[in-house]
């Protein structure tokens, strides 16, 4: 086990440059740029080692189109004897720049022990990590049992469907052909994240009757009633939720319970574009829309979930005249976590307490992230994020990781290969 620590110390300097490349590709998404050029990069570097390199484009996944082909790549070394099979899945694409940087957000310049740039902690040192990790086990153990693979796969950040979803429905997590999953998510190098919390997207639209402006008393305001829906839900909804709390390790503290955020809210003339210099028109509107993100726990049902809003609905109806509504559906996902008694769960937890020193935190993530499609559609449980990188840096100007984490993730990563594939 020393020789193999060691030999991850010898490619300090492969990390770096390899994470450099991967942030030097700038596959932003939205629109899922440079996807073929970032799976060429890696399949590339794989193949040259004489790992099998397959490119999957998700044709016909939300997104997906020849101006932005949604592509993936899954790269595999069989091991000289049978045995299971360790997955490192990893997304390819980053999120917008926005502003307030004072590094190239693509330059991957390297210093202070950090590389910097969008997607260096989200997750591109994560990807930089595994593979550096996989290569350091490899020449060490070349007549290892099982296989390895490696996937680069798109669009974690727009839901995963042009990615994991899409490999998941094409057998890719087939457990019999994958046994163990390692998501190099940035969740800190002394952590493993079992899973994450369920999500209920969806739109409410009050409406009311379109009239001139000067006699409101004609129309009838959906504005207004959507102010109603308002208040109720700061007088119980809000309550309510917060009142659920979970058995889950969710991390920060304040995801220990229910959440419902209100993404927008739109009533009335839509804006103008900024170049129109008119004034309004007297309507009254007669069309109101709100979004809302539900965030659930594994101890709610999602009918449940709905039915609170629904209910909530209701009670303003009976109280307010004329009070008509609509609830859509717009995207949901299950909660999901993996059991702390997981093979992956354990070898992970032993293999951090040889490299640090230290018992693993097991956590659950507030958000979800790629889990939940190896999970539900490929029916694999026996999967975890577990990579280096603080979670808080994703998506921040300024955004990077640190070598000495990638190091020691890298160095959990290695342990784990040697212990799942003897
Ligand atoms: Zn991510």
């Amino acid at each position: 086990m020393d020789r193999l620590l060691t030999e991850i110390e010898t490619r300090r300097a492969a990390l770096v440059s390899c994470t450099q490349d991967l942030i030097q590709i700038p596959t932003l998404n939205p629109p899922g740029r440079r996807y073929r050029d970032i799976c060429d990069w890696v399949g590339h570097r794989m193949g040259a080692q004489g790992w099998q390199v397959q490119m999957v484009r998700a044709e016909g996944a939300p997104g997906d189109s020849d101006r932005y082909p949604r592509w993936n790549v899954i790269c595999r070394l069989e091991g000289s004897r049978p045995g299971e099979c360790v997955h490192f899945n990893s997304h390819h694409d980053v999120v917008a720049v926005g502003h307030g940087w004072t590094k190239d957000p693509f330059g991957a310049e390297h210093s202070d022990g950090r590389v910097w740039g969008r997607g260096a902690c989200d997750m591109k040192g994560g990807l930089a990590t595994s593979i550096v990790a996989a290569e350091a086990f490899v020449a060490l153990r070349p007549d290892f049992a099982g296989a390895i693979e490696i996937s680069a796969t798109a669009d974690e950040e727009s839901g995963g469907f042009g990615g994991v979803a899409y490999l998941a429905q094409k057998g890719f997590f087939d457990p019999a052909r994958v046994q163990h999953v390692i998501i190099p998510e940035p969740l800190n190098k002394d952590r493993i994240c079992l899973g994450h919390r369920g999500v209920w997207w969806a739109e409410i639209e009050t409406n009311g009757r379109i009239a001139h402006g000067s006699m409101p008393f004609l129309g009838d305001c959906a504005v207004r009633h959507m102010g109603a829906v308002l208040d109720e839900m700061e007088a119980t909804l809000f309550p309510l939720l917060a009142g659920k709390r979970t058995e889950m390790p969710v991390v920060p503290d304040g995801a220990k319970q229910s959440t419902l955020n209100i993404n927008a809210i739109h009533g009335g003339e839509p804006v103008q574009d900024a170049d129109y210099t008119g004034l309004p028109s007297a309507c009254v509107p007669d069309r109101c829309t709100l979004t809302i993100d539900r965030r659930f726990l594994i101890e709610e049902d999602i009918a449940d979930v709905k039915r609170e809003v629904t209910q909530m609905m209701e009670r303003i109806r009976e109280k307010r005249p004329d009070f008509r509504y609509e609830i859509r559906d717009l995207f949901e996902v299950q909660p999901s976590m993996t059991s702390e008694d997981a093979p992956v769960v354990r070898t992970v937890e032993a293999a951090i307490r040889e490299v640090m020193g230290k018992s693993a935190e097991f956590v659950v993530s507030p958000g979800t992230y790629d889990q939940k499609h190896i999970d539900r559609i490929g029916r694999l449980k026996n999967c975890i994020a577990y990579g280096p990188g603080i979670l808080d840096l994703a998506h921040q100007p300024d955004e990077w990781i640190g070598v000495d984490d990638m190091m020691d993730a890298g160095k959990v990563m290695a342990l784990t290969l040697a212990k799942l594939l003897t």
